[in-house]
């Protein structure tokens, strides 16, 4: 029998496992893609908002070549750690069911099943993206991730949103000679956006290079045009690609099957406990990492989210020595 599970691995997953591993328990950690899957599908030459010392995990220093690390740089590092502390990993292997108590778990994947004492949650939030649920949605020219502005070169595109997702492809993409308008639901590009990117997309709108739409909604979306609810009626806009920056929320479909129940507050926040041991409404069963905000996706990130694994395995080591295993 195993001592901890850790599904995920994520930055947070990763140094849940190190510190398991590092406190001589027998650990796994199950990845259902690549290692630091999220990542992969960041835009290719994305560079972080954090500096590097602030997503370092481990105690690894992480040198990067200029002020704040590139996603190619992050992805190196993690994997470096991952192998420098011989993490037990499983990649390419999905969690698909939960079964059993605290104690006595039957993790169950696509292949295998694994008897386990403690279950760690580490699943992040970037593989389900808001949907706007509205005609047209599923046409392959709506995109909900942004790698790369090449594509879009010489056509209409329309950015939805106004948080840093948006505000980012759409300054790349004007750059690459695309015909960007950004439709925002509210009234102003969202204050979270950060200081050194909100006035270069401001000062592009202003001066017409950047077309907007504020207080506006898309009601369709059709394979040349889109339906805009604009403050003065409705509009057609020109359209030959949509990208949808409208965030992203954990899978709670996922999180339903493991046992852990949802609060009735905005955030949809996974029930636990944040404030010392980060275990679930299901005994043994923890949290970690920017999961735990629920809806709420920038409560939690790898700067704070990074600290979870040292409470929760402090945690885990204290209910196991009053607990010994009975097999
Ligand atoms: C574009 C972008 C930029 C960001 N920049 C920063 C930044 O500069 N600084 C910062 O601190 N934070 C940043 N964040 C936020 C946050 O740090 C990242 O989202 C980070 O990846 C969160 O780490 P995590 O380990 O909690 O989750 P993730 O990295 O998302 O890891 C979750 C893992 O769980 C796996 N998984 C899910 N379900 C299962 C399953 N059923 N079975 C097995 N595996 C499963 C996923 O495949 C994934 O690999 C950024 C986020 C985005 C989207």
């Amino acid at each position: 029998m195993l001592d901890v599970v850790v599904i995920g691995a994520g930055p947070v997953g990763l140094a849940a496992g190190i510190e398991a591993q590092r406190r001589d328990l027998d650990t796994l950690i199950l990845e259902k893609d690549a290692l630091c899957n999220s990542f992969i599908g960041y835009p290719t030459r994305m560079e972080f908002f954090s500096t590097p010392e602030l997503l370092e995990i481990g105690g690894y220093p992480f040198a990067t070549r200029d002020y704040k690390p590139r996603r190619e740089e992050a992805l190196d590092y993690y994997r470096r750690v991952a192998v420098a502390e011989d993490l037990n990993i499983n990649l390419y292997e999905a969690v698909t069911d939960l079964h059993g108590s605290d104690g006595a778990f039957t993790v169950k994947t696509e292949e295998s099943t694994y008897e386990t004492r403690k279950v760690v949650a580490a699943t992040g939030f970037y593989d389900i993206p808001n949907r706007m649920d509205v005609p047209g949605e599923d046409l392959d020219k709506v995109r909900h991730y942004f790698k790369e502005p090449f594509p879009y070169a010489l056509t209409d595109l329309a950015i939805i949103g106004a948080g840093n997702s948006a505000a980012k492809a759409a300054l790349a993409c004007y750059r690459h000679d695309a015909n960007v308008t950004l439709i925002v639901r509210d009234d102003a590009i969202d204050d979270g956006v950060k200081y050194w990117i909100k006035p270069d997309l401001e000062n592009r709108i202003e001066e017409g290079s950047i077309d907007a739409y504020f207080n506006t909604t898309v009601e369709a979306i059709e394979e040349d045009v889109l339906h805009l609810d604009t403050p003065d009626g409705p509009e057609q806009l020109d359209n030959d690609f949509v990208l949808a920056m409208t965030g992203y929320k954990p899978n709670y479909e996922f999180l339903d099957t493991l046992g852990i129940a949802v609060q009735d507050d905005e955030a949809r926040t996974p029930v636990h406990d944040d404030e010392e041991t980060f275990e679930t409404n299901r005994d043994g069963l923890y949290l970690a990492g920017t999961v735990c905000g629920g809806c709420d996706t920038s409560r939690w990130f790898i700067e704070n989210g990074r600290f979870h694994a040292e409470k929760i395995v402090d945690h885990i080591s204290s209910t196991l020595e009053a607990e010994p295993a009975t097999v």
